[in-house]
């Protein structure tokens, strides 16, 4: 967090609430309902939520959100702790707002003998149907004047269990004629016979989200609580429920979401897509996932460096996600080591270079010598990419053709002789002749060449498979588009490589590791690579392929 950078509106609404005196520390909280994987938008929450308490030396609450019984997994409490870790934040508490169910039930009954609240026996249909609409006031129900007794008798009968799901439900006396349709007697307590991942079957009656967060935040003496836009209409029922139970005054405060372009972030269409098989798994490396931006080969550094950039606003808008690519880049360049792998491999053959021989050449593992270096093997023998031939050579072709000269990265300059082709007009092979006088590091040729290509040594490679991935989605914004927003897939967003090759070098790569895999992009090794075979992820493109503007 830089200190030069003015302050977004929630830093100032925090300064000057440690400036009155009115909070000793501020004290938030991250709460994510545990019903899947958290996602770039969730990240954009982490650091704000986090970054807040770190930078006024406050707390920080992981608070799980699990009111919802039927819908939570103990897989995902899992996965977001790891997610939370890895993005290098830690938590003051691990907390469930299901250990509060117990005072959630008495705040109940605190409104109930305050006349505050009701037992409603109408279906949902008929709550509706009184709910009225923004111009129009709601009526009464018939069961709204019933007796202070007659609704703890009800209420304490709704948890014993006495009723089925959806015979009653609990809600606050406000007012059915408020303006705010969240004030028109919202339903706080409903009945669901469900299992619930932390309570069992201790409880068949569950609060609303809104009875739920704002009671959380008030147990937990949260100072601000920080949601996203969509809960500015809750704001006043948070207020008026934390005023009438006398608690602590925690205070919510709201900011947009963020959206990013070609991709969808809501866990609800993730979760679709890894249910109904248009991707692997929620770690898929397309998805906006946090472990899928891991797997992919995301650093944390540069989501925490992309959240910074968007900064927080207060109107909803659609970022670009070039923008998230190229703080990836930025990082990698930073840390990625610099290796050789041919992605389309094609035989280069020196043909003054003899057979059986080999040596071991010095290769920088970065742009300096703070890299280091290793030493890679050279032959007769050598894969190159496909791409860096071609027969009939455009205008300012400085690769390779018939006739001409190139470096080879870190070793020779060789010369083109002669090339072969199939039946099909596909090259198969290239003959070259090597300039033994050009060795890098000690040329001594006076030759200038002006491309460099890389290589492998045919007889050292290793054979890689690398999956390159575009985007998953072949629309900017495939949530607005009309339809279902699987329609808009983009049925090219995984192209399997099944046989590259990739330098020795490799052999001790670990799962994550990351590399830039020179004049290609940059690649990390997957979690499915085996002892038969090297697996790697292109993270990103070394430039942006879509050449779009990037607004720093
Ligand atoms: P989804 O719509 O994906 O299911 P959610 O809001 O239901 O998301 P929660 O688990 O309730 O997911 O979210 C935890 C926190 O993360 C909340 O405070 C929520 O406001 C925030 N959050 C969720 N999505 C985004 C987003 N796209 N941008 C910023 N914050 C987000
Ligand atoms: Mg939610």
């Amino acid at each position: 967090m830089s200190e030069e950078k003015s302050l977004n509106f929630i830093e100032e609404i925090i300064e000057a609430d440690l400036a009155t005196g009115h909070y000793g520390a501020i004290h938030t909280r991250f709460p994510p309902e545990p019903n899947g994987y958290l996602h770039i938008g969730h990240a954009k929450s982490i650091c704000l939520n986090f970054g807040l308490a770190i930078k006024y030396s406050g707390k920080i609450n992981l608070r799980f959100d699990d009111t919802n019984p039927a819908k939570e997994e103990t897989e995902y409490v899992d996965s977001i702790k790891e997610d939370v870790a890895w993005l290098g934040f830690n938590w003051t508490n691990e907390l469930y707002a299901s250990d509060y169910f117990d005072q959630i039930y008495e705040f109940a009954v605190t409104l109930i003998n305050k006349g505050l609240a009701y037992v409603d026996d109408s279906t949902p249909d008929e709550i509706a149907a009184l709910k009225g609409s923004p111009t129009e006031p709601g009526k009464n129900s018939p069961f709204r004047n019933r007796t202070i007794d007659e609704n703890l008798t009800l209420f304490t009968a709704m948890k014993a269990g006495a009723y089925q799901d959806g015979e009653k439900v609990l809600r606050a006396k406000i007012d059915m004629a408020a303006n705010n349709m969240h004030m028109r007697d919202p339903i706080i307590y409903r009945i669901k016979h469900a299992h619930h991942h932390r309570t069992g079957d201790k409880w068949c009656i569950y609060p609303m989200y809104d009875f739920a967060h704002g009671q959380s935040d008030s147990i937990e003496q949260i100072t601000h609580s920080i949601c996203t836009l969509e809960f500015i209409p809750h704001r006043e029922l948070y207020e008026w429920l934390i005023n009438q139970l006398e608690i602590f005054p925690s205070k919510q405060y709201e900011f947009a979401r963020l959206n990013m372009t070609y991709t969808v972030m809501s866990k609800r269409k993730l979760l679709q897509l890894v249910t109904e098989g248009y991707v692997q798994s929620w770690d898929d490396p397309r998805m906006p996932t946090i472990s899928g931006m891991r797997r992919r080969g995301f650093t944390a550094e540069s989501i925490r460096n992309f959240c910074e950039r968007i900064g927080i606003a207060k109107r909803e808008n659609l970022i670009d996600v070039s923008l998230l690519e190229f703080c990836v880049r930025e990082d990698l360049n930073r840390i990625a080591p610099r290796v050789m792998a041919v992605i389309d491999p094609v035989k280069l053959i020196i043909t003054n270079y003899p057979e059986g021989q080999s040596e071991e050449l010095i290769s920088e593992n970065g742009p300096d010598e703070t890299y280091g270096s290793r030493s890679v093997p050279f032959s007769r023998e050598l894969w190159i990419e496909r791409e860096d031939f071609m027969e009939e050579p455009a205008k300012k072709w400085f690769r390779l053709a018939p006739g001409a000269l190139v470096r080879l990265k870190s070793a020779y300059i060789i010369q083109c002789n002669s090339f072969e082709k199939d039946t099909e007009g596909n090259i198969t092979a290239i003959q070259a002749s090597y300039i033994p006088e050009s060795k890098s590091g000690a040329d001594t040729s006076e030759i200038k060449v002006k491309g460099t290509i890389h290589w492998v040594s045919v007889a050292h490679a290793l054979e890689a498979e690398i999956r390159l991935y575009d985007r998953l989605f072949k629309v900017e914004n495939p949530s607005q588009e009309e339809g279902d927003f699987k329609e808009y897939i983009n049925p090219d967003s995984l192209q399997i490589i099944q046989q590259a090759y990739v330098e020795p070098s490799l052999l001790t790569a670990k799962i994550g590791n990351h590399y830039q895999f020179i004049r290609k992009g940059y690649f990390c090794l997957d979690k499915e690579t085996s002892s038969e075979k090297l697996v790697f992820n292109r993270t990103v493109s070394l430039k942006d392929a879509w050449a779009k503007e990037v607004k720093k």
